[in-house]
């Protein structure tokens, strides 16, 4: 017998802060569930936890990719095809500057690699506030503050230009925006857009454009835009993927299109691959079920829509019942949150 002590092996200090509160929660939850309780978990952001379905077309298309052999590792980068049909959905999307695509596990790994390529200690992004914590998370783990921005409830979660101008600073290298929202289902204007991307142009900002959920859009008067599309001169980073649109998230598999001017995004984009390549590849038999997504047929988000739109009117219904509530009708995304006021 060894007569040393092992001693405790402590965590990095810089993971401190990491917190990923819809999952920490789940801890928590599941602790009650073994005491006896009866517990609804309505937490996590898991459209197959309830009634939802991965596209049959979509799973056979990955089965075929495993039948025929596509088990090793993949191009860094992302296997040709789905790359193809990534910088198809660019274009359907009205993005005219498209200077780069790559697959990553999940939007999860792309953010985690849009945001280490690009941010220095000392530097910030602006995130925003109520937040989905994954931005945070990352910016944690990579030692970085986070600094907030609000979305304001008075003008129907759209986010506070007011106050991204006054947090904005000359170490500030880019601004998150998440639309439609999560977890407020906002989704912005324009008019939005366009000031947006008008500090971006001025404050020499990325981009950060949260698209997972552009195409659970609930109203059938409403469109998406996507800001890269009213901005293609300014570097924006648009993340996608077969998570929510195609409910498909345990495949892991999300995307990140860059585009800007030319020259403005090089160096970036060589940043990004290098990561990229450091962690050899994503998921290779999943990124098969791209194309058949993006550009087979659509049918499914006509049910899902139709279920969440259902879901919607009774949640919002319920919430404006009661007189101590009150709720602004989410427009896409799947979420609804209490609000509790802590005094
Ligand atoms: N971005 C937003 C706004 C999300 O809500 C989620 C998941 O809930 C993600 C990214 C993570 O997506 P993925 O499953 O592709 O990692």
């Amino acid at each position: 017998m060894p007569t040393t002590q092992i001693r405790e092996v402590a965590a990095a200090r810089r993971l401190d802060n990491v917190r990923y509160a819809i999952r920490d929660l789940a801890l928590v939850a599941d602790d009650l569930r073994r005491q006896g309780h009866d517990v609804l978990y309505l937490n996590v952001g898991d459209p197959n936890i309830f009634d939802f379905w991965t596209p049959a077309h979509l799973i056979e298309a990955v089965h075929k990719s495993m039948r025929d052999g596509k088990n090793g590792y993949a191009p860094s980068g992302g296997t040709k095809e789905a790359l193809e049909a990534i910088g198809g959905e660019a274009a359907r999307k009205g993005i005219t500057s498209v200077q780069d695509v790559f697959v990553t596990s999940g939007v999860s790994e792309a953010v985690d690699v849009g945001l280490a390529a690009l941010v220095n200690p000392g530097e910030n992004v602006l995130t925003p506030r109520p937040d989905y914590p994954l931005y945070s998370a990352v910016l944690s783990k990579l030692d970085l503050p986070v600094t907030t921005y609000d979305l304001n409830e008075e003008d129907s979660w759209q986010p506070d230009l007011d106050e991204i101008r006054r947090r904005i600073t000359p170490r500030t290298r880019a601004i998150v925006l998440i639309n439609p929202n999560n977890p407020t289902g906002s989704i912005c204007s324009r008019s939005m857009l366009e000031q947006l991307a008008d500090l971006a142009r001025r404050h020499n900002l990325v981009i950060f454009a949260d698209e997972i959920y552009d195409k659970l859009i609930l109203d059938d008067h409403s469109r998406h835009l996507s800001i890269a599309a009213v901005a293609p001169d300014v570097p924006v980073v648009t993340f996608g993927g077969l998570s929510k649109n195609y409910l498909a998230p345990g495949w892991r598999v999300g995307w990140g299109i860059i585009s800007g001017e030319a020259t403005a995004v090089k160096p970036y984009i060589e940043g990004i691959h290098r990561l990229l390549r450091s962690r050899l590849c994503a998921n290779h038999p999943e990124q098969y079920a791209i194309k058949p997504a993006l550009e087979g047929p659509q049918d499914h988000l006509l049910e899902v829509r139709k279920k969440l739109r259902s879901r919607r009117d009774l949640t919002v219904k319920w919430a404006n019942s009661s007189p101590r509530l009150s709720c602004v009708p989410p427009g896409g995304a799947f979420y609804a949150f209490r609000k509790i006021d802590i005094p």
